[in-house]
């Protein structure tokens, strides 16, 4: 494919001359200025160092301004500044989740969008979540985003992801996409990790075939019929055309 990235406007700058081109593969990869597993089948790759970003991370905005964002949590429009670390103000309020993503609830290892609340409190988010944020290009958004706990997710089983903190609160922290008429819901984390254990298990003939542990209060025929819809959907979003899923639940 024919863009191709070089020098000082491969942004954020490598201190090697890179030359990163469009490409599109069948496997999940690592996101080098988000430091995010994915699973987007066309990224940027450079050959030279062997290293992969997501379309939009080859060039970031050094400022993006989000909302509404679920439960309108961002209703005052806050502008989010681009920083290669997460940040967190010494005047913190939030210190123990301020370093997690806002949208997907996980560490941040690398660039972060960051914004402080007039309460101190500090936001920070991948760059790859920030986007998911913006609404403005919903290719990336398979399903509504919504915040708020109460039901567990379709593929953890969990209020929340391992990894994310215990901290945030409720209805502000850690995201999902709504499913099932608010029935259900998949973590944004869940949703990237489901789709990446789909790529994962791609066969040369396209087929998927998928194990996974259930907890036993789950309906097994609503759970199986919710995560195939919702695993078809995210390998289009991906980019992968029809392919045959099997899924046990065991
Ligand atoms: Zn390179
Ligand atoms: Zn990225
Ligand atoms: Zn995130
Ligand atoms: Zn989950």
């Amino acid at each position: 494919m024919a863009a191709v990235v070089t020098g000082p406007d491969a942004k954020p700058a490598a201190n090697r001359r890179c030359r990163f081109e469009l490409k599109k593969y069948k496997a999940a990869f690592k996101c080098e200025v988000c430091r995010v597993k994915s699973y987007d089948t066309g990224r940027y790759r450079c050959d030279h160092c062997g290293k992969d970003r997501h379309i939009d991370c080859i060039r970031l905005a050094d400022e993006i301004e989000l909302g509404p964002g679920p439960n309108n949590i961002f209703s005052t429009s806050p502008v989010f500044t681009l920083f290669d670390n997460p940040r967190r103000g010494r005047n913190s309020e939030n210190k123990k989740w301020a370093k997690n993503c806002l949208v997907c609830g996980m560490p941040i290892r690398h660039y972060s969008y960051h914004a402080q609340t007039t309460e101190n409190k500090d936001l920070n988010m991948h760059p790859c979540c920030a986007e998911l944020a913006t609404f403005n290009t919903n290719s990336r958004v398979p399903l509504e985003l919504q915040t708020g706990e109460r039901h567990s997710c379709v593929w953890c089983g969990k209020k929340r992801p391992e990894e994310a903190s215990k901290y945030g609160p409720t209805d502000f922290y850690c995201w999902s996409y709504r499913l099932t008429e608010g029935k259900n819901r998949i973590h944004v984390h869940c949703y990237t990790e489901m789709v990446i254990e789909a790529l994962e298990q791609l066969d040369d003939d396209d087929n998927i075939h998928i194990v996974l542990k259930r907890r036993r209060s789950s309906d097994r025929n609503d759970l199986e019929s919710i995560l195939r819809e919702f695993i078809n959907i995210g390998l289009n979003v991906a980019g992968i055309g029809f392919t045959d899923i099997f899924l046990d639940l065991v």
